[in-house]
């Protein structure tokens, strides 16, 4: 078993949402998603220790998950990582709730789901669409396209430096609670550099090197689990 799954990481002790492994400062993958809706929620969750309200969304999304984890466990066999890679180069296999932790990159999180394939790994997000697409759109929201590309991104370099495993990594999200994969795409060069960028953002923001921009779209606000103690809401415009 690899040391990146036997040490774990501590929660950093003054920042509230950072995570600290190998004396470096991790962030959530889920942050990803916050940033392309509005990064404020970031500060707001960092610097004034802020939680976002339980939304009947929420609620209902985390009970669904669980109830798919739960299943999931009842008919799986407990596996070493090492050993999914190795028998996955025969036959398919699926893991769900998989750890990453990036010390490349400095992220953290888990994915909900990824199937390893003899030619390929799909990793998977569960997310309410696919009736959610941006208007006059049949793309998938940035914000859910950016959470399942950290994984790949902690995918992709876990296998290669652990594993030499050059397999192609394909993104996907599947409406929640269901088999329906409405968005499946490769994880090419451009998406590894847009995303590499996002997360060097993130790191910029939270060591205060850059400012926190918030979204200008009333819309936006509207929707938003902080908007109830954010400053910076504009709902009523
Ligand atoms: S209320 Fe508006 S400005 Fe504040 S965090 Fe939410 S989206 Fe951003």
């Amino acid at each position: 078993m690899s040391s990146l799954i036997t040490e774990k990481p501590i929660e950093h002790p003054d920042r509230p949402g950072l995570w600290i492994y190998k004396n470096k400062v991790m962030f959530s993958i889920w942050w990803l998603h916050d940033q392309a809706f509005c990064e404020y929620k970031i500060y707001l969750q960092l610097e004034k220790r802020i939680k976002p309200e339980k939304t009947k969304e929420r609620i209902e999304g985390k009970q669904i998950h669980e109830k798919s984890y739960a299943d999931f466990r009842k008919r799986s066999m407990l596996s070493t990582f090492e050993n999914i890679v190795e028998k996955s180069k025969i036959k398919p296999l699926l893991s769900q709730e998989f750890p990453f932790r990036s010390l490349k990159y400095g992220i953290i999180g888990r994915a909900d789901n990824i199937s390893f394939y003899p030619d390929k790994f799909i990793v998977v997000d569960d997310k309410p669409g696919p009736k959610k697409y941006p208007l006059g759109t049949n793309e998938p929201w940035e914000t859910d396209k950016n959470q399942v590309y950290g994984y790949c991104l902690a995918l992709k370099e876990k296998m290669i430096e652990e594993f030499q495993d050059t397999r192609p990594i394909y993104a996907a999200l599947r409406k929640r609670g269901s088999n329906d994969i409405y968005w499946n795409e490769i994880f090419d060069e451009n998406a590894e550099n847009k995303i590499i960028g996002t997360i060097n953002h993130i790191h910029r923001l939270i060591s205060l090197e850059e400012e926190y921009k918030s979204n200008d779209k009333p819309g936006k606000c509207r929707g938003c689990s902080f908007n109830k103690e954010c400053d910076r809401n504009i709902s009523n415009k």
